[in-house]
């Protein structure tokens, strides 16, 4: 993530000739990152087939159509399963999953063959994998002309247990494919989710985070695929944590953060984006003349332990339940949750008062601009089981998905039971 925003990895569509010292270009679509830039994500192109650098970068992939399978981009799928890390393939970039599930297939055949011997053998057997890799078969020019988009326009049948229908909420649509080959076999660990009238294969799909489209969504003007896949990237940071929901062992890196105000040291600490996003809105209220600072961050299961028994020794049953979570389910834990406290008269305040309201009121306004939510708003408390917070913000991944909790007036709970 960048910015706070999903950055995304766009596959060179022409890779050209290796032989010519400055062939080793790459060309990209337009169409695709103003698609991504559409949907409030940062858009990168894989400049080099060592994509080994832009694993490290991307939240997100897209493998569009092109003239030839690279086998160099596997890596990306590598990258995409192990991290569970979205991927569109376009056309081409389909056909790639479809050759590349295949091959792991055939990798259970042959537990000691690399992939690229599997890729060889299966060569010599499969004349589509000769054509998928042809570039002189595998061409074709897609024309803005209007007339040639709509001769190439078609109906689809979608399977309604599939992510494709969840995207398109619908069982037929029309679609603009261009294509000269298409899917041959499609591995039994893909799900074939949707097909032509005359029986091609269209789209493909492998849990819910791998997607392949025969057809191309990027001529269409509608996001919703695009939006699926931006929303996909950062669904990691909508995990829910409340007092039915234990933390489960996260992935998520936890960094140092230095405040002037944190009991501990430590206990000011986050996850990695959730500080970068921090840092961002702790200078965007500055700059409104607001002064705050992180009073708890992350904690570990054990300061959450003294954190409860502290608590239990001072009040009363109700009240701890009421503010205080239980060790294993507080969403202090994951380190995507903040509490804010605010300078007035030279007095750390962390309590919504008559000297801090303005500034609590200013938050809850604006803090969904750097993807947090207030996650335990007013009025809600029979949904999360908390009294209302102001203080505490939680990191949600996307500042679209927070704007969309934000106005709607919604908590986690409430978005992730509607969308999820
Ligand atoms: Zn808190």
């Amino acid at each position: 993530m960048i910015r706070n925003k999903v950055v995304v990895g766009i596959l060179p569509t022409f890779p050209h000739s290796e032989t010519d010292p400055y062939g080793d270009t790459a060309s990209f679509v337009q169409m695709y990152s103003d698609k991504v830039k559409e949907c409030g994500g940062i858009p990168i192109g894989i400049l080099e087939k060592d994509a080994s650098f832009y694993t490290s970068i991307c939240d997100a992939y897209i493998w569009p159509g092109g003239s030839k399978v690279h086998r160099e981009f596997f890596l990306i799928l590598q990258d995409a399963i192990q991290n569970k890390k979205p991927i569109l393939g376009i056309c081409l970039g389909a056909q790639a999953i479809s050759i590349f599930f295949n091959l792991l297939e055939d990798k259970k055949k042959y537990p000691d063959l690399s992939l690229e011997e599997i890729y060889q053998k299966m060569k010599e057997e499969n004349p589509y994998l000769k054509e998928a890799e042809n570039v002189s078969i595998h061409s074709h020019i897609v024309t803005k002309e209007k007339e040639s988009i709509l001769n190439a326009m078609h109906e689809i049948t979608i399977q309604k247990n599939s992510l494709l229908y969840q995207i398109y909420q619908t069982e037929k649509m029309n679609v603009v494919s261009l294509h000269t080959i298409t899917i041959a076999h499609a591995s039994a660990d893909l799900m074939i989710s949707a097909k032509s009238s005359d029986g091609v294969i269209e789209a493909i799909e492998y849990q819910d985070f791998i997607l392949g489209v025969q057809f191309h969504p990027e001529i269409l003007p509608d996001l919703q695929i695009f939006e699926w896949l931006l929303e996909t990237a950062c669904r990691k940071y909508l995990l829910l944590v409340n007092k039915k929901e234990k933390v489960q062992k996260q992935d998520f890196l936890i960094v140092h953060y230095d405040s002037t105000i944190a009991e501990s040291l430590g206990q000011s600490d986050m996850e990695l984006n959730t500080k970068e996003a921090w840092l961002s809105l702790q200078a965007f209220l500055q700059s409104h003349g607001f002064i705050v600072d992180v009073n708890s961050a992350y904690r570990s299961s054990q300061v959450q332990q003294e954190i409860w028994d502290f608590y239990l020794n001072k009040y009363n049953d109700d009240y701890v339940q009421k503010y205080v979570a239980k060790p294993g389910f507080s969403e202090h834990e994951t380190g995507l949750a903040i509490d804010v406290s605010v300078k007035v008269n030279e007095k750390w305040m962390d309590e919504e008062t008559d000297q801090t309201a303005e500034f609590f009121t200013f938050l809850a306004q604006n803090a969904w601009q750097f993807g947090f939510i207030i996650r335990y708003p007013k009025g809600k408390e029979e949904v999360t089981g908390y009294s209302y917070e102001p203080w505490h913000i939680r990191y949600v991944g996307s500042s679209k998905i927070a704007k969309k909790i934000m106005e709607n007036h919604l908590t986690l709970e409430e978005y992730l039971e509607r969308k999820f």
